[in-house]
Parts: C-alpha cells; structure tokens; sequence
C-alpha cells in the first residue's frame, strides 16, 4: 500500500514547555515520526521555550535525550535524528516577565504558520496569550494549542475562555483533548458515517446500552498532590469520555468539517440528563502493601477525592431515549484498557431456544493498548454436535486490514499538532462545549460534596468496587471485561 502522508505548509512551532515532561515524552518524539514520515517541511521550525538557562546547542542535547528515552533504538536511525535536529531553536522565556520575549518576536518569521503549543501549567496560560499578543509574536495565520485541564470548573473554563479570546479568535485557539486525536476515533466516525450497515441500527431500537471504560493499571504516584484536587471526574469523565460519548451519541454532521461535528457534539452534551446518585459510584484504591493505598499517596489522609467512578448516564433525545450509557474510569485497576462497547438488543426471537444461551451482537472499539474495533457476531459453532452458537469477533484491527502501515498508527499528538499545523479544529474542543461539559459537571460534584458522600474502596489490581457491578446487575447487565 502506498503510504499518503499529506505535506503540510512552512511552520514555525513554538513549544512553550519544550523541557517539560509533557514535551519530552509525547511531543517532540511525535514531532520526530511526523519528520521521519516526510510531514515536516525541511524550512520548517521548532522552537522550545522554557524556563531553563539553555542555548539551542544544549536544547539539542536535551531533545537527543528525550528521543532516546521515548522511541526505540530502531525507530531512531542516527541520520534521521540529527536531521531533525537542524531544525530545532530554543529560546529562554519566563512566560510571567519579559526575558526572551524580544528574542523569540524576532526569530518568528513572516507569512507562515506561526503555532504556540502551551505545554505549561494552567496558570501560565493567560500570561502567554498576553505577551504573544503585546509582543506582537500573533497575527492572523498564529495559533495557540492549550493542554488540558481546562479549568476546574465552570467558572475557571469561562475565565480562561475569556482571557484567551481576549487575544485569539476562537478560530485559533486549538484545545488538545488527545483522547480525539486517536486513530480509532476518527475510525469510529468513518465506521458510523461512511456505511449504510451501522446508522439505521444506531438507536434505541436496536442498541441495549453503551459502556464507555478508560481503566488505567497506574495510581497517582507522583502526582498525588495535583490528582486529589481533581478527582477521576474532572481529571478523564468532563472531558474524555465525555467527548467519547458524545463521539457515538452525536447525529451526523452536515459535513466532516469542524463546526459542522462540534455543533453535534454540543447538542449531546446539552442533552445529558444529570444522573441521580445512586447511578454514581465513586471509589478509591486501597492495599495491603504500606504506601500503595490511594490515602497513602496524597497529603490528605481523610481525603474523599475518588479514583475511580462510574456512571450511569442518559442522552435525553428521540435516538437515546431508554439506552444507558455507562461510563467507568479508574486508576490501579486490574489493566490498562480502554474501549467503547455498543451493545446491541437480542434478535426480537430466538429460533434455535434459550437453551442455547444469550448471544448478543457487541462493537467493541478499543483504544489502548492495541488500538482496533471488533464486532462480535454470533455464528454456529463448527463441527458436528447439533447446533451450537458461538460468538466470535469480525477483527477490525488496523494492523490485520492494513498490511504493515496499519500496524505504525500515528500517536494522538502527532496526528493532533500537525492538525494544527493544517488549520483543521475538527478534533479540538470548541469553548461553548467545554463550558457545557464543566455546567453538567459541577451540580454533580457539588452534590456529593454537599451530602458528604464517601467513596466506597476497591482493592488494587481489581475491576473497582462491588457498588459499579451491582448498578449494572441490577438491570441484567454487565460489564465488560478490563482484559489484560
Ligand atoms: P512540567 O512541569 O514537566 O514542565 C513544565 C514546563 O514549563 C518546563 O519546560 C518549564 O521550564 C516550563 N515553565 C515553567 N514555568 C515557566 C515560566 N514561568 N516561563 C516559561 N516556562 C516555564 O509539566 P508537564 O508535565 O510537561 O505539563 C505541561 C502541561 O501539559 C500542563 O498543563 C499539564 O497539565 C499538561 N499535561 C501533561 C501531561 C503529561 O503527561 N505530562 C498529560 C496531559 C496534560
């Protein structure tokens, strides 16, 4: 198969950040692919910025290194990387003072794709947008991409909105939710919208319920101190299994063109009914092993913060009416997997009898690890024996379909910046949905606050608590699997 990789225009690519963790471990190596794919034109810039005291000689070095680290031994041919590093920059900014500000107006050329990644803390998002605007380093072909969180709630995102449209149209600004950027996402839409076999079953009608699970094996090590401020809900459920959901949810767009799907996605969110509370369950991790309970690994020991959460959600519109959607996310759970199952309702009539067992028609699209999407279809066993049903998966999975190229699917970030790069917001929030996204959060939050609700516990390395498999029991379902 012929490899299509679209070139993008000249670019200058300002990653404010550039030393951070963040830059190091997804960016720059993303940046990197995207070079080694032919992507990154040979005039084209990327330009670190950060606090640290370093020249472009050193910043090299640090890229080197955060190569090294991140990418195999094989995916990084020596030729390939000090290519890449002809055409990296690097300027010293305090992003709060005016040090290097002059410098870095000056480096920016004319007349090409100016993009400023702000892979910094929140707090410094507003002083950025200021000084690029006050140092005259925007302009009409400039856009900002922001990080998430974006605000802790509905008054912090509104304020930020405001702070960047102060300076940006919101035809620049570019809010990453990197959950969009992956390849079975947009395969997703391709599935739903490019065929005529999936839409006229994408309904109440025919789909029972929706689970929607983002299990990470990982706790908060580390990050302790920030992640008890958040909690599972405002850290993955208000934007990327919210953005998942509207993902199946949504009506077909017009066109595949930015406003035309986040106009639809909108609508969903607007469309959420706030669950009661006893379809949430909130939890947190707990262990025999001293240092490895969630209590443990924050400073508050009587802290409440969940780790985990699960939902029972309801999109209230003619195509949802009756369907639960059931959203779970947690950290130190049995794997780390994450998929979106559809599962569709019985056959209206079983000819082979209920002796042969319940089988149901499931779309399973996976997300990590092993990115892919299977449709289980209920067929009769082989062999002799009579008739027996078995369901086996049709395996939609890039790298069998594909060849080899299905095998090499581009990481979030890289399809995300060079997203970026071509002026396309398609797979970027829009403001009014991450205001809309914040106005369904906060009551929830502020629920569970106001009655003190505790959260149940769930042992490490299992599927969270007993609560989250007895919402789903309690209706005859259950979910899925976190494999391994
Ligand atoms: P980090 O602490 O590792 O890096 C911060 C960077 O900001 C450094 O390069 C530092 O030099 C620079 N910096 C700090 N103060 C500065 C100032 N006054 N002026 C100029 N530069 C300054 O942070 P990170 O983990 O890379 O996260 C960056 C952003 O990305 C944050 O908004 C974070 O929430 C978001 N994010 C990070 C991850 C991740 O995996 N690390 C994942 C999702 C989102």
């Amino acid at each position: 198969m012929v490899s299509r990789v679209i070139p993008v225009d000249d670019f200058d690519l300002v990653i404010f950040g550039g030393t951070g963790d963040l830059a190091r471990r997804k960016i720059l190596p993303g940046l990197f692919r995207r070079f080694q794919a032919g992507q990154m034109p040979e005039s084209a810039r990327i330009i670190g910025a950060a606090r640290s005291d370093l020249d472009s000689t050193g910043y090299r070095k640090d890229v080197a290194n955060a190569l090294k680290e991140f990418l195999p031994e094989t995916a990084r041919p020596k030729g390939d990387v000090k290519a890449f590093l002809k055409q990296i920059e690097y300027i010293a900014i305090d992003a709060t003072g005016d040090g290097g500000w002059k410098e870095l107006s000056s480096l920016l050329r004319d007349d090409i794709v100016r993009a400023f990644y702000f892979s910094v803390a929140p707090s410094l998002f507003g002083a950025l947008a200021e000084r690029l605007h006050g140092y005259q380093c925007s302009g009409p072909a400039c856009r900002i991409v922001v990080e998430k969180p974006f605000g802790r709630d509905l008054e912090s995102a509104r304020a930020l909105n405001k702070t960047l449209r102060d300076h940006f149209d919101e035809s620049q600004i570019y809010r990453i939710d990197h959950y969009l950027g992956k390849e079975t996402v947009q395969y997703l839409m391709a599935v739903r919208f490019g065929n005529v076999l999936f839409e006229p079953l994408w309904n109440a009608q025919y789909i029972d319920h929706v689970q929607i699970t983002v299990a990470e094996s990982v706790g908060v090590n580390g990050r302790g101190a920030y992640y008890d401020r958040s909690g599972a809900m405002r850290d993955m459920v208000q934007n990327h299994l919210m953005q998942l959901l509207c993902l199946i949810a949504m009506e077909p767009p017009s066109r595949f063109d930015p406003d035309a799907v986040r106009d639809e996605k909108l609508k969903v969110i607007r469309a959420l009914e706030s669950p009661e509370p006893s379809d949430i369950v909130r939890g947190q991790y707990v262990s025999a092993s001293e240092g490895e309970s969630y209590l443990d690994q924050v400073e508050d020991p009587s802290s409440r913060t969940e780790s985990f959460i699960a939902l029972k959600l309801r999109v209230s519109n003619w195509r949802w009416a009756g369907v639960p959607f059931y959203l779970r996310t947690g950290k130190r759970l049995k794997a780390r997997h994450s998929e979106i199952a559809v599962v569709f309702k019985d056959a209206p009539h079983s000819i082979f009898g209920q002796a042969l067992g319940r089988h149901r028609n499931v779309l399973a699209i996976r997300l990590q690890p092993n990115e892919g999407m299977d449709l289980l279809v209920t067929i009769k066993e082989p062999g002799p024996g009579g008739m027996r049903l078995v369901d086996v998966p049709l395996d939609m999975t890039f790298a069998d379909a594909l060849g080899p190229e299905g095998d090499d699917v581009p990481d979030a970030y890289e399809r995300l910046i060079m997203d970026v790069i071509r002026g396309d917001q398609t797979l970027f929030m829009r403001g009014d949905e991450v205001e809309a996204a914040w106005a369904w959060t906060d009551p929830l939050i502020k629920g569970w606050k106001d009655r003190g609700d505790k959260p149940a516990t769930y042992d490490v390395g299992s599927t969270g608590p007993e609560d989250a498999a007895v919402m789903l029991h309690s209706e005859g379902r259950r979910w899925r699997d976190i494999a391994s």
